[in-house]
C-alpha cells in the first residue's frame, strides 16, 4: 500500500491548519446535525448503549433502513438479512470489494473517482480499470461505448457513485440504463455509493440503480449517515443487498470492525424516521450554497461547473492562468488564504483531470464569502 501514502484529504486538510486558511478542500459542514438527533445520541450513550451491538447492526437503524428504502425508493429489503450497518460507507466499500473481488478480478470506476476506491481495489489485489467523465454542456459524463469496451472477461464489479464526489454529476435514468445494461449482460455486480442520495438540487431526482428492472438482485447498495445528516464523524453507513451478497460483505466486516458504533446507530434510526424534513431544509440551503460559490468563483476568474448533487463544485483554472490543480492548491494558501483539492488525484489518466480543482460549498455563507473575496486576488 506504499503508492497510497497520505490522502488528499489529510493533506490539505493539515495544509488549511497550517497555514490558517479556509478550507474548502475535505468535504464536511461546519455546521452539526439536526438538534434532535444529536440529543437522541446523548441519550443513548446515558441509558447504556455503549457495549458491542450486534454485528449487523442494531435492529432499530436495519429497520429504519429497510423503511426508509421502501418509503423513498419502492425498494424492500429485510432488515434481516439485507441490511448491514458498516462504519461509514468507506468500510462498507471496502468490505463489499474485499467480500466479492478475487486477486486479478477487474473492477470498473468511473474517473475521477473517490479516492478509498483504488485503495479497497489494491487491498483486495484486484485492478481498477477507470471510465473517465468528462464535461459535456455543462455536467460531466461518460460514453456508454467506451464502458462497454472497458468490460473483459475478468470483470467482476462495476463501482457506480452518483450523485458523485467530485464533479458533482447525478447520473439521468438513461445513464444508468446503460450501466444496468452492460452489467446485466456480462454478469457484473453493481456496488452503487450513494452517499449523497439526498443531497441533489433543481428539482433533479436521484435514482438509485438497483431500482431498475433486473438490478435489485445484483447489486450492493451503499448509503451513510455522514453527509445525509452533516455527522461527517459519526462513521455510521450502511449496505442493502440481496442476501448472498449482503451476507459475503457481513463475512468481511466481522473480521474489519466486527460491528459499528452503537450510540450513533440508534440516534441515526431516530433521523431517518423523524428527521427527513430536516434533511429537505439542508438540500435547500446547500443549493443556495452553490450558488452563492458558483457565483464568487466565475466573479474570481475561475471557469465552473454546476453540480446538480454532493457538495463540490468543479472548476477549470485556465482561464486564470494556470494549468496544474495539483501545483495551484498547493500554492493556494499563499496565494490567498483558501485551500481546495486538485481533482486529478482522483483519476488513472490525471492529464485529463490536471485543469481542474473541486471546491466545497458546505460552509457558512460568510466563510464561503471570505473564501471568494480571498480567491479574487488571483486575478487581480
Ligand atoms: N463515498 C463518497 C463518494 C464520499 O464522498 C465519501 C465521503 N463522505 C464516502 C464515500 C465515505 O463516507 P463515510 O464518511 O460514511 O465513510
Ligand atoms: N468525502 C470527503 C470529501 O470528498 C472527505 C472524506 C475524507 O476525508 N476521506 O471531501
Amino acid at each position: 500500500m506504499r503508492a497510497f501514502g497520505t490522502t488528499i484529504f489529510a493533506e490539505m486538510s493539515a495544509l488549511a491548519v497550517r497555514t490558517g486558511s479556509i478550507n474548502l478542500g475535505q468535504g464536511f459542514p461546519d455546521t452539526d446535525g439536526p438538534e434532535a438527533m444529536l440529543e437522541q445520541a446523548v441519550r443513548a450513550i446515558r441509558s447504556g448503549a455503549n457495549q458491542y451491538p450486534p454485528g449487523p447492526g442494531v435492529p432499530e437503524l436495519r429497520r429504519a433502513v429497510s423503511e426508509h428504502r421502501t418509503a423513498h425508493y419502492g425498494l424492500d429489503y429485510s432488515p434481516d438479512g439485507e441490511i448491514l450497518v458498516t462504519v461509514g460507507a468507506t468500510e462498507a466499500i471496502a468490505a463489499t470489494v474485499l467480500a466479492l473481488c478475487e486477486p486479478g478480478d477487474e473492477v470498473i470506476a468511473f474517473e475521477p473517482y473517490y479516492d478509498s476506491y483504488a485503495a479497497s481495489i489494491a487491498l483486495a489485489q484486484a485492478r481498477l480499470v477507470a471510465v473517465t467523465l468528462r464535461p459535456m454542456a455543462g455536467r460531466f459524463t461518460f460514453d456508454p461505448a467506451e464502458l462497454r469496451a472497458a468490460v473483459t472477461p475478468r470483470t467482476r464489479a462495476i463501482l457506480v457513485n452518483s450523485p458523485h464526489n467530485p464533479t458533482g454529476t447525478v447520473f439521468t435514468r438513461d445513464e444508468l440504463a446503460a450501466i444496468a445494461e452492460v452489467c446485466k449482460e456480462r454478469g457484473i455486480i453493481a456496488i452503487t455509493d450513494e452517499v449523497y442520495e439526498h443531497l441533489t438540487f433543481d428539482g433533479v431526482e436521484h435514482v438509485p440503480l438497483a431500482t431498475l428492472p433486473g438490478m435489485r438482485e445484483r447489486t450492493v447498495m451503499i448509503s451513510s449517515a455522514g453527509k445525509t445528516f452533516s455527522v461527517t464523524g459519526w462513521k455510521t453507513g450502511w449496505v442493502c443487498a440481496p442476501p448472498a451478497l449482503a451476507g459475503a460483505v457481513a463475512t468481511v466486516k466481522q473480521f474489519v470492525t466486527f460491528t459499528a458504533g452503537a450510540p450513533w446507530q440508534l440516534a441515526v434510526a431516530y433521523a431517518l424516521r423523524h428527521e427527513l424534513g430536516w434533511v429537505a431544509g439542508l438540500r435547500a440551503q446547500l443549493q443556495d450554497k452553490r450558488d452563492r460559490l458558483m457565483e464568487g468563483l466565475a466573479a474570481a476568474g475561475f471557469e465552473v461547473l454546476r453540480p446538480a448533487g454532493t457538495y463540490f463544485v468543479q472548476t477549470d483554472i485556465r482561464p486564470l492562468g494556470f494549468s496544474d490543480g495539483l501545483e495551484l492548491t498547493r500554492r493556494l494558501p499563499e496565494l490567498a488564504g483558501v485551500v481546495a483539492i486538485p481533482t486529478q488525484v482522483f483519476y488513472d489518466h490525471a492529464e485529463r483531470g490536471r485543469h481542474f480543482v473541486r471546491f466545497a460549498f458546505c460552509k457558512k455563507d460568510e466563510v464561503i464569502d471570505e473564501a471568494v473575496a480571498r480567491l479574487k486576488r488571483l486575478s487581480g
